[in-house]
Parts: structure tokens; sequence; C-alpha cells
């Protein structure tokens, strides 16, 4: 079956065409045909196109929104220059996976696309503002283009959709809970997912022996406490505004400081909102990006002081976090690494992990600094009490195969 895979942000639109069945799912032998990213969705946008072994295409063109942006991959698909193996036609696309960024209490599962799940997505929207509707275009645009073709939703919060009431419930009046459905839901529920699949895989194990520590390290960054093979706990919250320091987003903070700067600054809540999620975390701190590289490269080079505080702060969070879900899970077996941040910096790593002997976490240098853009890799040291991964995420594998495992009615087991 060969899956197209969707991932619409606000002003963007990725994809990956990838060939699954259960067969290859099982194999570990899915294929990827092609992949590309449209950005600036709504202005001059910046296209990167390629179809595996093919050369990239890469160009700028005015495209007006979501629809107009598929379209433009339609084209390309069909073009017969493009190449793309085993696809001549639109009809060699057998179904549609969308990643959705919220789907509540009510959209735990992956799931098949009808109306009523358009309209219960749509009903998450108070709740995901910034990431259901561009996500909603995307499955209205793709309807369009390909009539009744299967569509599956796969939701980031779906995963830990198994936390205990404990653990998603937040000390304030329960009520609210119960009108408003505030509560934690978490997100990057699908790179989790993955990480703990792929180190099962790795391990040899069976599911409900995968106790784990995930942390998804890139723009932005959540830590899963994965417990039997279920997330117990998780960083980001009711929005994916809490937790640890990311990119621009501030991660935890006391909830009276929004109440002071409305006070103090005579900002509004919108104002006060758009600083925690766009100007903070690395950004606010170091005053000059967002992006760890360039952080890190300002320390080293200029032993710039706000750079080095960034990272320190970045890091001092997700160790806390470790503590706490160490804690929590009462012991984990392992600690594993993802996202960009996570696959490709070992100085971050080793200092998340620094001063942690208490707990037995001991690197192995050599191993921490090859495993840079690698697939997965152990990088422990041998008499590590906790063992440490890392583990490339590809939440467009777990789409696809989940999409394949709806429209063939098959229970998913990862
Ligand atoms: P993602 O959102 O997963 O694509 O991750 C983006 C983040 O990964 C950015 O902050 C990048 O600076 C960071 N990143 C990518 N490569 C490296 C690297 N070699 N060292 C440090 N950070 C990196």
């Amino acid at each position: 079956m060969n899956v197209l895979v969707l991932n619409c942000g606000s002003s963007s639109l990725k994809f990956q065409i990838i060939q699954t069945d259960l067969e290859a799912i099982k194999n570990d032998q899915d294929k990827v045909l092609a992949r590309g990213v449209i950005e600036r969705i709504g202005s001059q946008a910046i296209i990167t196109l390629r179809a595996v072994g093919q050369p990239a295409l890469k160009t700028a063109e005015p495209i007006r929104d979501h629809k107009a942006a598929l379209n433009y991959i339609i084209n390309w698909i069909t073009d017969p220059n493009t190449k793309i193996e085993g696809i001549k036609e639109l009809s060699d696309i057998h179904a549609i996976g969308h990643r959705v960024v919220h789907g509540a209490e009510q959209l735990v599962k992956s799931v098949l696309i009808d109306d009523n799940v358009i309209d219960q997505i749509e009903d998450c929207i108070p709740l995901a503002p910034l990431h259901n509707p561009p996500n909603l275009k995307g499955i209205y645009a793709a309807r369009d283009a390909f009539p009744g073709l299967p569509q599956v939703a796969v939701f980031d919060t779906g995963f830990h959709s198994t936390m205990p009431e404990q653990n998603y419930l937040y000390a304030i009046p329960y009520q609210l809970y119960r009108r408003f459905k505030i509560r934690k839901y978490g997100f990057h529920g699908t790179s989790h997912r993955y990480i703990a699949y792929r180190y099962r895989k790795i391990k040899g194990i069976e599911r409900d022996k995968v106790n784990i520590i995930t942390l998804h390290l890139g723009n932005g960054c959540s830590a899963c406490a994965i417990k039997g093979g279920f997330s117990l706990d998780t960083s980001m919250g009711m929005t994916p505004l809490e937790g640890l320091v990311m990119g621009t987003r501030s991660g935890d903070i006391d909830p009276a400081i929004v109440e002071f700067l409305i006070h103090n600054e005579g900002a509004t809540v919108e104002e006060v909102f758009n600083v925690l999620n766009k100007r903070s975390g690395l950004l606010g701190i170091s005053g000059l990006t967002n992006d760890m590289r360039d952080l890190l490269e300002e320390e080293r080079e200029h032993q710039d002081r706000r750079a080095r505080l960034a990272i320190d702060i970045f890091c001092n969070r997700v160790k806390k976090y470790i503590g706490a879900y160490i804690a929590e899970m009462n012991g984990v077996d392992s600690i594993c690494f993802t996202g960009g941040i996570g696959e490709n910096s070992p100085e971050i790593r080793a200092r998340c992990l620094s001063n942690l002997d208490f707990f037995g976490i001991k690197l192995d240098e050599e191993l921490n600094q090859k495993a840079v853009g690698i697939k997965e890799m152990k990088i422990s040291a041998e008499d590590s009490r906790i063992e440490v991964y890392v583990i490339a995420t590809n939440e467009e594998l777990l789409i696809a195969r989940d999409t394949v495992r709806v429209v063939l009615n098959v229970p998913r087991i990862w």
C-alpha cells in the first residue's frame, strides 16, 4: 500500500510517500518513496521535493494556502519527469495519513476520518488553536483532491491517553476539569511511541517490559515516562507550552507571571502568551537565537554568557524531569534521546546527564561522540546502571503504519 503522509503546520506542509503493508511492518521493510516540504505557505513559498534516488527539486513560488500546496505536490507526483518508484498516477496512492495534534479525550486511537471525526477534531480547536486548524486544512484539501480515498488521523495526544488521573489532573478546582476538560494531554505522542517501539525491537523484549524515559529534544521538547509500555507521565500539558525549555517556548513557569506582566507591563493576555510561545526558551534567555547549534557555537567561540546560561537552563530542566520520572517510576531501565538536538548533539546529551552518578548513569564518551545523525545506538558505558540510547524518531513511518492498520481494520500492536 502506498500511503501519503501529511503533516500540516500553520504555514507549512510536510509529506512523505511510504510503501508499506502488514508484511513490511512485521519485517521492518517499509520504504520511503518520496518526501518534501512546502514552507511559508501564504507568501513566496519555499518548496523542496524529492523522489528517492532522484535529485531534489528546490524552488520558490507563491502558494496561496494548504489546498494550493497539496495541488502543487499532486502535480509534481504525477509529472512524468518526477519518477517516483511505483507511482505513475494519482490512483497509485492508496491511503492518506494525517498528523493531527490534538484529539482531546474523545479521539485517542488512530481513526478513519469521516464527517463525525472531522466534527470532533473541530471541537478540539479551543484546546489547540494554533495546531488543529492547519491540520484540518490538510484534511479538507486531501478530501477534495482524493475523493473516496481512505484517510486516517493519527493524534499527537493519543499515546498519552493512558496517563492516570493523578498525573493528568492539575491541582485546580475539579469543576474546571469537568466543565472545560482542563487537564494535561501531552504531545509528541507519535514520537514517544515510535521510540518505545524501536527500543523494544532493539532489546528484543515484550511491550510490557518497556520501562524508559524518552526525551524528544528538538525545536519543541518533551519528556515521557513510559512504564510497562504505556505513557505514565509527560512534560507537555494541556498545550505544548508546559514542561521542558524549548527553542522559543518557556516550558514550566509560575502562572502568576502572566498576571504580573498584564499589570506591570500593560500587556494583553495575547501579548503575554505570544512572549511565552514565541520569544522565550533558548531565544528568550540568550537574546540571540532559538537554534541550539548556533548557541553552542556562540558559547564555544565567543564565551557568550547568555548563550551558556540558556544551554545550562535547558539541560538542567531536562535533568529535573529525569529525576522526577525515575522517582515516579521507581527506577527505569533506559533513557532514550531523540529529536534534532537529542539525535545530533553529544554535548547537550552529556550536559543533561552530567552529575547523575547517584543514579548510576554513565555515558561512554566515545560512543556518545559517535552517535550523530545515526538511526539508533547505545551510548552508555557498560557499567552504567541505566542504559542510554540515541534513537532517531520517525513519526511519518508510524503514521503510515497506523494508516495501513486502520484501513485494513487490524488492531494496532506496536
Ligand atoms: P527538530 O525540531 O527536531 O528538527 O530540531 C531542531 C533543533 O535541533 C534546533 O535547535 C537545531 O539547532 C538542533 N540541532 C540540529 N542539529 C544539531 C547539532 N548538530 N547540534 C546541536 N543542535 C542541533
